[in-house]
């Protein structure tokens, strides 16, 4: 038997909690649990960390900082899938292409031009979601909902970009029944969009759901949720 420490404990028991969670969320909600990808969010933390998540059979990684991202995906590689979730320089794109299988965090037309460049040199397809600011936050980055169809219409037409669907972070609250009608109004611009038919996209991916409301993004449709603190404990430095 090998043997385990205090931290490789709590984060595989954190990691089946965070599951079982999002199990009853879906039997509340009529819905199938493979219906809903967990991303386990890594930002800040070591790679000890995620190599004992990878152990316990969570492949997704969600990433914030392009440096850390790299750095871990030089030791780690395709051995993880990983996820760019944060904010996206137009400039730092090139060191990420290739290496994401998702990026959550397209906020504007030009960061997906930019994405579309660097994935055509590369002669790869870069799946990407576009990241809606459903509260109106003007701390917040992402296409307004009037503004995200129109958007997805010009960004459909690059041939190295696919728009899989929607992400949003919602208002960082206590209660998360107060998030509950943003995830509604998420998943109505989500699926209004998919009925468009729209060619070269396909909306498959609603990224919504965060430690601290990933169950009622659940109930109301959330298809991946990204979990941080409720995996691997709370971060040195609140982002
Ligand atoms: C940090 C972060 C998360 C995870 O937050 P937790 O509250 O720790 O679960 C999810 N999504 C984004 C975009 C983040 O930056």
């Amino acid at each position: 038997m090998q043997n385990k420490n205090k931290s490789e404990l709590n984060i595989e028991r954190n990691l089946c909690q965070v599951n079982s969670n999002i199990s009853k969320a879906c039997k509340r909600a009529n819905r199938n649990t493979d219906d809903i990808i967990l991303c386990a969010v890594s930002k800040t933390k070591p790679l000890s960390d995620i190599e004992t998540a990878l152990s316990c059979g969570q492949h997704i990684f969600g990433e914030n900082y392009v440096q850390e991202l790299t750095s871990k995906y030089d030791v780690l590689g395709d051995k993880a899938e990983w996820h760019m979730i944060g904010h996206l320089q137009r400039n730092k794109v090139k060191y990420i292409i290739g290496k994401v299988s998702l990026i959550h965090s397209v906020d504007s037309i030009q960061l997906a031009e930019t994405i579309e460049k660097e994935s055509a040199k590369r002669d790869l397809v870069t799946d990407i979601l576009l990241e809606v600011n459903i509260a109106g936050e003007d701390s917040k980055f992402g296409f307004t909902p009037e503004s995200t169809p129109d958007a997805v219409v010009v960004i459909s037409h690059y041939p190295h970009v696919r728009i899989r669907g929607l992400m949003t972070s919602a208002p960082y609250t206590e209660d998360p029944e107060s998030n509950r009608l943003y995830f509604r109004d998420l998943r109505k611009l989500f699926d209004g969009i998919g009925r468009l038919n729209i060619p070269n996209v396909s909306m498959d991916i609603l990224s919504m759901g965060m430690t601290g409301d990933y169950e009622v993004a659940v109930e109301e449709g959330s298809t991946m949720v990204r979990v941080g603190t409720g995996i691997f404990g709370a971060r040195d430095y609140h982002i």
